[in-house]
């Protein structure tokens, strides 16, 4: 570093090895508002600018320097070689001052001085050394600010590469489990976990820890961890740049000795995060003694990464609540609610979607129609409560009996319906006659002493089939033939 860098005042060595031609040059520069030092020998002069890097060397060309070795030197090295040099000679030759400058030098004085002349030319040198040092910081500052930009934009790229992947889909486990594995692997650290826990709690969970994926959902205990709490509590980041010193684990560290433990820790961070009023925690970070210190950028880092990931879970989650409420309104608008089973709107939605499939694909579905005989004395002998009962027993049952492709419907009051699609008339029947005898069988338990019995009555109508061109044609045709199943004596099918 140049001795002048720090104040105004320039630095000019004088190696000159007659001493009064030395105090003499030595004096009128000082006089000028110079620091001089003044050298009368090679050795002299490295061991001077050695200590400090002058702005400009006076050197005596006719005894100091003979050879051009001292030049040669200074030249080489880095630490001098944007150091200006004027050498004073007697010779005849230099009196232009402009060409065949000796060795290098910058510029060149004849002996014996004009005064004017020598200061004159001492101002241009320092000048233009001024300029080069002034340019050359220039550069420096241009190349630090363009190794900034670039460790800007790797981190800018670190930090999209890790949004990316914890902006998709994703369950808050999984987002926390990529959170840790990423944030480590940006900041090249070797430990980074997420800890759930709310300010006040004792115990905190561990939901994922990079250097140890099998962890999940361990419990740890908050009370050894001021750094968690701390951030928890001021819902600020905590940074401990150097375990062993800093007040926050003044506690840990006498605990540690009282248990005669060597603890490996370097320094941590802990950056809270908040998703709802149930789940909140801090990513923590930390590096063994024999890792980097964290620093305020890290944490900074981590702070934007785990905020976006928070936005995350809570848009993942919104669309989940969202889904939800559509699954359980859509499920509103097709059961009903007291079996259980689809209702009236839903299986004609169905029944259409089914017919139209066996008209594409040529092939049959049967639709059986099933009404509870006697219903009306269930209701009157056991009670009203006791035939709801009933019916949700019986919707059971039907879901039960039926393939995975057939479908079960509430039509109305004690009344029934299944569909079921590759089915001809033949089969319906078998299966409605399996149905009917199962139905005979089953004791219906409406909580009072006795259990309930009853039978229904079935009507089957298929498409395709004579008459048979529509659902209003099937549900027609179903109903004839259940009005004579109930006419033939009940407890039986027809078609
Ligand atoms: P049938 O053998 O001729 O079918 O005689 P039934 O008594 O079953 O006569 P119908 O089918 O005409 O009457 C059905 C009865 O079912 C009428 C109604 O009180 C009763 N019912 C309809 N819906 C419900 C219900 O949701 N709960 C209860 N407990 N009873 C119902
Ligand atoms: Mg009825
Ligand atoms: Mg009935």
């Amino acid at each position: 570093m140049s001795s002048s860098a720090a104040g105004d005042t320039e630095h000019v060595v004088v190696a000159e090895a007659h001493p009064v031609i030395a105090g003499a040059l030595s004096w009128l520069l000082r006089e000028h508002g110079y620091a001089v030092t003044a050298v009368a020998d090679r050795e002299a002069l490295f061991a001077a600018i050695g200590r400090a890097t002058p702005d400009l060397i006076l050197l005596d060309g006719d005894a100091v320097e003979r050879d051009g070795a001292i030049l040669g030197q200074l030249r080489s090295d880095k630490r001098w070689h944007d150091v200006r040099v004027i050498v004073t000679a007697p010779w005849a030759a230099v009196e232009d001052g402009g060409a065949g400058l000796p060795w290098g030098a910058d510029d060149c004085v004849s002996k014996p001085y004009r005064v004017p002349e020598l200061l004159g030319r001492v101002r241009t040198q320092l000048r233009a050394s001024g300029q080069l040092r002034a340019a050359r910081a220039a550069l420096r500052d241009t190349a630090a600010e363009l190794e900034r930009a670039r460790e800007d934009a790797v981190s800018n790229r670190r930090l999209i590469d890790i949004l990316h992947e914890v902006t998709g889909e994703l369950s808050a486990t999984e987002i926390y489990r990529i959170l840790a594995r990423r944030v480590a692997r940006a900041l090249e650290i070797s430990h980074c976990s997420v800890v759930l826990a709310r300010p006040g709690d004792v115990v905190g969970t561990v939901a994922a820890a990079v250097e140890d994926p099998s962890i999940q959902n361990v419990d740890i205990q908050l009370d050894h961890y001021p750094e968690i709490t701390t951030a928890l509590e001021s819902s600020r980041p905590v940074l401990v740049e150097d375990a062993r010193i800093h007040p926050l684990f003044a506690h840990m560290r006498d605990l540690w000795v009282q248990e005669g433990k060597t603890v490996d820790i370097r320094s941590v961070a802990t950056i809270p995060f908040s998703i709802d009023r149930w789940r909140a925690g801090v990513l923590f970070l930390r590096t063994d003694r024999d890792e980097r210190s964290l620093t305020s950028e890290d944490v900074d880092f981590a702070d934007i990464v785990i905020r976006a990931a928070v936005a995350a879970i809570r848009r993942a989650q919104a669309l989940e609540t969202t889904r939800a409420d559509n699954r359980r309104l859509e499920a509103l608008a097709t059961t009903d609610p007291l079996t259980r089973v689809l209702n009236r709107r839903a299986l004609l939605d169905r029944l259409t979607a089914e017919v139209d499939r066996a008209r594409r694909f040529s092939s049959s579905l049967s639709l059986l129609l099933l009404d509870v005989d006697h219903f009306k004395q269930i209701n009157d002998t056991a009670g009203h409560l006791a035939g709801d009962s009933v019916l949700r027993q019986l919707g059971a049952l039907l879901e039960d009996a039926i393939r995975k492709v057939d479908i079960v419907a509430r039509y109305g009051g004690e009344e029934f319906v299944a569909i079921l699609p590759e089915t001809a008339l033949d089969g319906g029947v078998t299966f409605a006659e399996r149905l009917r005898e199962r139905i005979a069988a089953k004791a219906f338990d409406v909580g009072a002493e006795h259990p309930v019995h009853l039978t229904v009555s079935v009507g089957i109508a298929t498409f395709p089939s004579p008459r048979v061109a529509s659902t209003e044609d099937l549900f027609a045709r179903a109903d004839e033939a259940l009005y004579r199943a109930k006419s033939g004596g009940r407890n039986q099918v027809r078609t």
